[in-house]
């Protein structure tokens, strides 16, 4: 950064939503080295939010961690409540929460459904919903950011591919582009900007399976024409990118990070 030049999301108050671990917990450190004041959600087990926030805070800047399990109505209007005492505005929400109940489509209980459902996609709903009625209800601060609020919705390449024994997900995830760009067209009128990451395949626990052996990570790589596996960084890199001012042209947009995956790398010598 030049001298003189203050970080890109200096005094912005975010809330990143399954922030203790995987791509959240990424995403948490590099919006803090932007300069954000930061609140880390997690579901269970403090441990990681409280110790990330401590190491946020030793270096200078601001976080603490907000237990909420976002599918839960009045747990989600709690954790924002505590942002807004806390940090005394929100400019950023970062709705990153997600899991998986994979099972071969016969064998689905509902309650792998809905689970998945409710956390992927009501959880989304019920975050952003609190995040645009806190960017409405509070003082416009154009010295911090030109739009009045931005909104990262995380998403996944399976918004668009669908994927045979993870129909849930599928769902979740194809459910979660439309509400976006639906949500991005209703408050694009009122300056709130909201885009969508949607990762290809990042190192984290949600997908140990994947790569954690030899064989499993070549198998996963023939899906990858870019050769390599994401690591976290590369997708806190664009949220970081999308909460900033640097995009204040973009709303409405899955960016896709996800080293080609969605390029129908099958094809490749197949023309
Ligand atoms: P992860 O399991 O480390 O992160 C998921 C986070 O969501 C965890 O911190 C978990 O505690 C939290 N969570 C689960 N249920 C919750 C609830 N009810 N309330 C609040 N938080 C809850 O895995 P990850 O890979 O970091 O996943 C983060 C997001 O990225 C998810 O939405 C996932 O679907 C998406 N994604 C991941 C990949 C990948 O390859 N890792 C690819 C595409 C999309």
């Amino acid at each position: 950064m030049p001298n003189g030049t203050k970080p890109a999301l200096a005094g912005q108050a975010a809330l990143v939503t399954g922030g203790s671990s995987g791509i959240g917990a990424g995403i948490v450190d590099a919006l803090a080295a932007a300069g954000a004041m930061v609140a880390i959600n997690y579901v269970s087990r403090s441990e990681d939010a409280e110790a990330a926030a401590q190491r946020i805070e030793a270096a200078g800047g601001r976080a603490f961690p907000v237990q909420a399990d976002v599918s839960d109505e009045a747990a989600v209007e709690a954790m924002f409540a505590k942002v807004a005492e806390r940090f005394g505005r929100l400019d950023i929400l970062v709705a990153n929460s997600g899991l998986q109940r994979d099972a071969a489509f016969t064998d689905m209980t509902l309650a792998d459904w809905r689970k998945v459902i409710d956390v992927n996609l009501t959880g989304q709903f019920l975050c952003c919903r609190a995040a645009v009625r806190r960017f409405l209800a509070q003082e416009e601060r154009p010295d911090l950011s030109r739009a009045r609020g931005k909104i990262v919705c995380m998403s996944s390449v399976h918004e668009v591919i669908p994927w045979a024994g993870h129909v849930n997900y599928a769902a979740s995830k194809g459910g979660v582009m439309l509400m976006m760009k639906s949500l991005a067209q209703e408050v694009a009128p009122r300056r709130i900007r909201v885009n969508s990451i949607s990762p290809g395949a990042i190192r984290t626990p949600i997908n140990r399976a994947a790569w954690e052996t030899k064989e499993a990570l070549r198998s996963l790589l023939t899906l990858i024409p870019y050769g390599r596996i994401g690591e976290t960084e590369d997708v806190a890199k664009a949220a970081v990118w999308l909460a900033s001012d640097e995009s204040d042209y973009v709303t409405g947009t899955s960016l896709f990070v996800d080293g080609g995956m969605t390029l129908y790398p099958g094809f490749e010598d197949n023309g």
